[in-house]
């Protein structure tokens, strides 16, 4: 069977790419499983750059496919930021919820709705040197009071456009339709079965 390492140590993550890489029918692996040194810094242009330097540095260190994301917020009223910064609103050892607080903190001077949109690159690197990308995007709001307690990072204060309900309100399975990694990954899946012969 064909193996894929998730390059990624946030569990939200994985969990949320173990599901759609479902399809494959290859065995997934993350990170998280892996006692691994290998460290990526964040130091891409792009997300695309991002995902890249994660999916290279764990397929060259295990000799094995991996699929790397990166992934930002964007508010518009912050003219997109945090952007590729999100991971890193607050210094070393900050958490989730001190980055949504920082966040909200930031936009509070701002009238509202404060438009947003996650934004998505999955990258898929192997032995060959190739790498092939794929992007998604999913458009909503940041509202001042979290709401849901599923999902992770900035889920609990993003209303998704047309659905009334935060990230963290909806189901995984919900999440997984129409969430940017979902449609960064669906739009890699043909790659990934041609290049891993699934
Ligand atoms: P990175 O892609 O690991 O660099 O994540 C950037 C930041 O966005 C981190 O603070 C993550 O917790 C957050 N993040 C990544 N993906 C999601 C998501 O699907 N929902 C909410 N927050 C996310």
């Amino acid at each position: 069977m064909k193996q894929l390492l998730i390059a990624s140590r946030n569990p939200g993550k994985c969990r949320e790419m173990r599901i759609l890489l479902q399809p494959l029918g290859a065995e997934i692996i993350d990170s998280i499983e892996l006692a691994t040194e290998v460290r990526v810094d964040e130091i891409g242009k792009t997300y695309a750059e991002n995902a890249r330097l994660k999916a290279e540095a764990f397929a060259d260190h295990f000799q094995t496919w991996a699929i790397g994301d990166d992934t930002g917020l964007e508010v518009d009223v912050l003219e997109g930021a945090p952007g590729l910064h999100s991971a890193r609103l607050v210094g070393p050892g900050g958490t989730d919820a001190d980055r949504r607080n920082h966040l909200l903190s930031l936009l509070g001077p701002h009238p509202r709705p404060w438009t947003a949109r996650f934004r998505c690159a999955v990258a898929l690197a192997g032995q060959d040197g190739g790498i092939d990308l794929a992007e998604g995007e999913c458009e909503g709001e940041i509202i001042p009071d979290e709401r849901g307690d599923g999902g992770f990072g900035y889920d609990s204060i993003f209303l998704v456009k047309g659905m009334g309900r935060t990230m963290a309100e909806i189901s995984p399975e919900e999440k997984n339709r129409v969430s940017h990694r979902a449609r960064a990954v669906q739009a890699l899946l043909p790659t990934l079965k041609k290049r891993l012969g699934c």
